[in-house]
């Protein structure tokens, strides 16, 4: 199958697209479904993955996005972000022996965070920047 990948200039212009003309939209799923659209009126072989949407839209700073998770039982490892390849800083809590623990990891640029227990992210809900 031919598939033709379009750039982020374009990409970025089809989610402000999608925001403006539908305000909130309450999946990953559905904000890619309508970037496609947008993106396959000027070439029909256009694709682009819902990951690469996600971090877009949040890397050009367009959309306000409140990530859902699900809790699990796997550890959680420090890292980049699940979410948007962002830089995660330790959550500490003081100890009463004057030290300190890791509570977590919390992602600076996009909010995620994670106790340490992962919680591994379901669903995305992106609202348009004022
Ligand atoms: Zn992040």
């Amino acid at each position: 199958m031919a598939y033709r990948i379009p750039s982020d200039t374009e990409v970025v212009k089809a989610i402000k697209d999608a925001l403006d003309r539908h305000g909130v939209i309450n999946s990953q799923r559905k904000l890619t479904d309508l970037v496609l659209r947008s993106l396959r009126r000027h070439d029909s072989d256009y694709t682009v993955s819902e990951e690469r949407v996600r971090k877009l839209a949040i890397s050009n700073d367009i959309a306000t996005i409140e990530i859902r998770c699900r809790d699990t039982k796997d550890k959680t490892s420090a890292g980049a972000c699940p979410v948007c390849d962002g830089k995660t800083q330790r959550i500490k809590n003081l100890t009463v022996y004057g030290g300190s623990v890791t509570m977590g990891y919390r992602c600076r640029t996009c909010g995620y965070w994670t106790g340490l227990k992962s919680r591994v992210p379901t669903l995305y809900i992106f609202s348009p920047k004022a």
